[in-house]
């Protein structure tokens, strides 16, 4: 049976180079709210400069004028202390929303996944066919139908990072400015022009090829939201219990838990891990296998959730608490709370903990 190397991450060879990864396509029930969430996103992030009341852009951040437009109210450069409480209140609210709900964010609503989902792997399908076909292409010697492919998928990611680009340009110049500048020289605007062809070099480079590699590698939130959660977050999980020993491991059929080992969520995960190993970093909380292993349960007739959202207490049969205490009057007691419910570590990892016998 197929496994995952357990002593490194599945996006790396031996020599530590890049294994490119084909997630499969899944469909269900947070597939299809994940893409209104993400449309929805896409059609603010792109319509919001364009939107302006009283003739001043909604949300504008003029940083050559040092002037901020923020939904009617206007600050200037003497203002700029304000930022230190928005930085507070958003510091706050990204550790208040993890120590609940986990890496929300990142599977609904962080820009890496809007744009990679909703945008290009769609282009990516849509030229190149199937995670297997895109595979196939990859695979084989350059010729004629490869080249075609291969430059009309860039040449439409390229189209799109342009797009993106000018959105995001017209933020900090405005969106009227931006368009005085579209329809004049780029040698008028150099700096601009400059901007813009950097800019989208990079979301083509980062949303066509690098993908997953920025959140397992680069994404500094990815690093720390571990310490943020503790085993009353909510988190997307296996149901070891439940799935456990899974098909082929199990010593009779009758002992056999409801894994039926096919690997379908490992199939579509986009980083590339297998969930039964427990929590681990790389997890973007996608819920692309909590679908593919419905669909799975669908199919053998057995209840669906073997992969769901849930906390680790949950899964152990405890209750759960969206509030925690801490005790701040005693350091040294809060610490051993903290240590007592911080997550379990993923199994099978070098210098982890391995799984049960019987479990791979
Ligand atoms: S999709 Fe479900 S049944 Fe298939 S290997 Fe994953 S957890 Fe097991
Ligand atoms: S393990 Fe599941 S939720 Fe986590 S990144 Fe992979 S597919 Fe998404």
């Amino acid at each position: 049976m197929y496994e995952l190397p357990k002593e490194r991450l599945s996006t790396t060879d031996q020599a530590g180079r890049r294994i490119h990864l084909y997630p499969a396509s899944v469909k269900g029930y947070f597939r299809d709210r994940k893409r209104y969430v993400h449309g929805f996103l896409l059609i603010v992030f792109l319509t919001l400069p364009w939107i302006h009341v009283s003739g001043r852009q909604l949300l504008l951040l003029d940083v050559a004028h040092r002037e901020f437009f923020f939904f009617g109210l206007h600050f200037r450069a003497h203002d700029a202390p304000l930022i230190l409480f928005l930085l507070l209140g958003f510091t706050f609210g990204i550790g208040l929303v993890t120590a609940i709900w986990g890496r929300v964010w990142c599977g609904w609503a962080c820009p890496q996944t809007v744009f990679i989902e909703f945008l290009f792997r769609r282009i990516e399908r849509l030229v190149e066919g199937s995670h297997r076909a895109q595979r196939a292409l990859d695979e084989r010697p350059l010729d004629s139908e490869k080249m075609m492919k291969k430059g009309l998928k860039w040449f439409l990611f390229v189209v799109v990072s342009l797009g993106i680009s000018h959105s995001f340009l017209g933020y900090f110049v405005g969106t009227r400015e931006l368009v005085r500048m579209v329809s004049s020289s780029p040698l008028e605007n150099w700096t601009s022009f400059l901007m813009i062809l950097v800019t989208t070099g990079i979301i083509a480079f980062d949303f066509g090829w690098f993908r997953e590699q920025f959140c397992t590698i680069m994404c500094p939130y990815g690093r720390f939201q571990s310490v943020m959660m503790d085993n009353h977050s909510t988190i997307v999980a296996y149901d070891l219990k439940r799935g456990e020993p899974r098909r082929g491991t199990a010593p009779s059929p009758s002992a056999q838990g409801d894994c039926v080992n096919c690997l379908r969520c490992v199939q579509v995960c986009p980083t590339g891990i297998d969930i039964r190993r427990g929590l681990q970093m790389e997890c973007i909380a996608c819920t692309a296998c909590i679908d593919a292993c419905d669909e799975v349960m669908t199919k053998v007739d057995k209840p669906l959730g073997l992969i769901r959202y849930t906390t680790e207490r949950e899964l152990a049969g405890k209750k759960t608490k969206n509030v925690r205490e801490y005790s701040a009057a005693n350091p040294s007691r809060a610490w051993a709370q903290a240590r007592e419910r911080a997550p379990t570590p993923a199994r099978g990892r070098q210098g982890l903990p391995r799984p049960p016998k019987g479990c791979a």
